[in-house]
């Protein structure tokens, strides 16, 4: 029999591309993916994109592994056209292509609680031994990130300051400025997560982590939740001799992205009524945050606490009497999915088992309505703690 790596078998499978299939059935009511909405995906606009493929045959041919040249010019703006930045398949890639260049088993990896589970997979394959440091509102705990960063070896500090999967929250300046000078004190590489970061539904854009930093930084983008995710373009931003290795390892992975897709993606992105889109996107999204807030706290009024978040896709709350993984059962039988909160802490982590994520994206105003309803008899169906 073949047997399995115990690298593999160590790793739990994703809960939620797990439920993605129960999801799926006709009568059931999702909250619990990181799913876009498909009907505000700007389909006029790709479609143009696609009908550009035919005038240069030579985008079906193989390419370069760092991407294609004019995207990665687009993505460096101004500067010269340089070996700063890798176009990945999905900011997924760009996760497990760092992983697999810079972690040895047992190496330290130091991450939010909560922290994105795909991220954590990640990890848990590069045989990573993971720690945490408590997120608040704002950002991370500073006492908490100085001290583990003090106790343990740690190689690199993962995290997703605009509008975290799960927790929704955005850190302040403040904390960003303390992060990066706490990582340049302790040598410590920062992989900054910012696929939600164009999803700002109010107040200003803070700068980035990365560009606060004097140390390494990987700046990790996405066009899934602005475009479409299944086109799997991303791209990572760090100096050249930080991405070289990563370079290495994606040849030996898939050669490089699809080359068609990073094209109809540039025609995207730079089209005239791309920032239309934008605006309608967050427009739609930000409307359906409020009103899946407000269905809460009409609805839900004592059973859950959580705070409105800025941007992003997940609302974040806390159970007030019950626990999360019976709940999400419970729910299930009443045709709505929602994820319980422990899966987005690391295995062998004490975690949350009262929180709960709940997408406000991917359903509209009335099959929110709905979801809540069906939650409400959920709870209603659930014995407390
Ligand atoms: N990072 C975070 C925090 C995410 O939530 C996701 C997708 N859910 C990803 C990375 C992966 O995104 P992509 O589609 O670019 O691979």
């Amino acid at each position: 029999m073949l047997t399995v790596s115990s690298r593999v078998q160590q790793t739990k499978p994703s809960y939620i591309r797990n439920i993605l299939k129960v999801t799926q059935q006709v009568d059931m009511l999702s909250l619990a993916g990181g799913l876009p909405d498909a009907e505000l995906f700007p389909l006029d606009i790709l479609a143009q994109a696609a009908a550009e493929l035919e005038r240069s045959p030579g985008i079906f041919q193989y390419g370069a592994t760092e991407g294609l040249a004019e995207l990665r010019q687009w993505l460096l703006g101004d500067k010269h056209l340089s070996d700063d930045v890798l176009i990945t398949t999905g900011s997924q890639q760009a996760l497990d292509l760092i992983a697999r260049s810079y972690l040895n088993p047992r190496d330290k990896v130091l991450c939010e609680a909560p922290s994105y589970l795909g991220a954590l997979q990640v990890f848990d394959l590069a045989e990573a031994e993971v720690h945490t440091v408590m997120a608040e509102l704002d950002g991370p705990n500073l006492a908490q990130l100085e001290q583990q960063l003090a106790k343990h070896k740690i190689k690199l500090f993962y995290a997703v300051p605009d509008f975290q999967n799960p927790s929704g929250h955005c850190w302040s300046l403040s904390k960003r400025k303390a992060v990066a000078s706490l990582l340049a004190k302790y040598k410590v590489a920062l992989i900054e997560d910012a696929p939600y970061r164009q999803l700002r539904y109010q107040g200003e854009p803070l700068p980035t982590v990365s560009e606060l930093s004097s140390y390494a930084a990987f700046y990790l983008g996405s066009f899934s939740k602005i475009a479409t995710p299944g086109m799997r373009v991303g791209y990572v931003k760090a100096n050249q001799a930080l991405l070289a290795p990563l370079k290495k390892v994606k040849q030996a992975s898939d050669l490089h992205s699809a080359l068609p897709m990073q094209m109809m993606l540039l025609a995207t992105v730079r089209h005239p009524l791309f920032a239309e889109h934008l605006t309608k996107l967050t427009n739609a999204y930000r409307a359906r945050r409020d009103y899946l807030a407000a269905l809460l706290k009409q609805q839900l009024k004592g059973e859950l606490t959580f705070e409105v978040p800025e941007g992003g896709m997940f609302i974040w709350a806390r159970l007030t009497r019950h626990n999360a993984i019976l709940l999400a059962e419970a729910a299930l039988q009443q045709k709505v999915a929602i994820v319980p909160g422990d899966e987005f802490w690391p295995s062998n982590h004490t975690a949350d088992y009262q929180a709960i994520r709940l997408n406000f994206t991917a359903l509209i105003e009335p099959q929110l309505e709905q979801a809540v309803i069906r939650l409400k008899k959920a709870i209603q169906s659930c014995s407390p703690n």
